[in-house]
């Protein structure tokens, strides 16, 4: 497997001496091109192997912390300049912040990466979310997952730390992926889909049956006039495929309300605007 690790520069701002606000002089507006992004580290490892990818990027991390606490002067127009760097770790899947972070496999208990919520509370409660996990933290709870200070049993101490198992390694910033956010997005308008062809707005609290064969239609629908198969489990191309107009016109077929079919491709056309 490769690995690649690069960097981009993506603003660049001037405070002048006495000014309170930084002025924003460059912007990088395609950060993801490979003119821009360049790769510091092209390394082939298992990115899940932690021991060889810690010691490949190991000297790396380190140097991006030695840029972090300190300033760089330089001599500019005949003027010292300070220049300082902020760096954001971005474009991470979940797999490699959970690898980056020292928290547990995917198939975890402590299923977020972005807070501390458990499978069961999370299968309660999918919506009222807010990012509470943080480097720093992850790395206390490191410290607490590895000396065991209260001496707890394995169990406690696990509860303890969230899920934290190994040494945090590259700090990230917690936000979603786009790769999963589509697959969330897509999971939801798949279950709308669903009711609107049912008309469950008209008859609450349908019965399994009545759901399962919505569903089939509108699986049949999708596969005839998108080529599209019934998946398991949503996953990105399935995503990207059924967040279309097409889609949502195929669907469209399928829902006896001019009203409801008007709003069904209002919402599509507002998701893919804000998209
Ligand atoms: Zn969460």
């Amino acid at each position: 497997k490769a690995v690649r690790f690069s960097i981009t520069v993506m603003s660049v701002s001037v405070q002048a001496e006495g000014e309170e606000e930084a002025v924003t002089i460059f912007r990088e507006s395609k950060p993801n091109s490979e003119l821009t992004c360049k790769p510091l580290c092209l390394m082939l490892v298992d990115e899940s192997d932690h021991e060889t990818l810690t010691a490949v990027l190991g000297p790396l991390v380190a140097e991006r912390n030695a840029m972090k606490h300190s300033r760089l002067i330089l001599s500019l127009g005949g003027l010292p300049r300070s220049i300082r760097f902020l760096f954001r770790g971005t474009g991470y899947d979940e797999k490699m912040v959970r690898e980056m972070e020292g928290l547990e496999a995917s198939g975890s208990t402590y299923i977020c990466t972005l807070c501390d919520s458990t499978r069961a509370e999370a299968s309660h409660n999918m919506v009222l979310h807010s990012i509470t996990r943080s480097h720093d933290e992850n790395l206390e709870r490191y410290e607490l997952w590895r000396t065991n200070p209260f001496s707890e049993s394995a169990e406690e101490l696990r509860d303890r730390v969230k899920g934290v198992s190994a040494k945090p390694f590259m700090e990230t910033q917690p936000t979603l992926d786009a790769l999963h956010c589509d697959i969330g997005n897509a999971t939801e308008f798949y279950k709308i889909f669903q009711d609107e062809i049912g008309e469950v707005y008209r008859r609450p609290n349908p019965s399994r049956e009545e759901r399962r064969s919505w569903r089939a239609t509108l699986d049949k629908q999708l596969r005839r006039k998108m080529k599209l198969r019934p998946v398991m489990r949503m996953n990105g191309n399935y995503a990207r495929r059924l967040m279309t107009r097409e889609a949502v016109e195929a669907v469209c077929e399928l829902v006896p309300s001019e009203e409801r079919r008007d709003a069904l491709r209002e919402l599509m056309g507002l998701y893919l605007q804000m998209k």
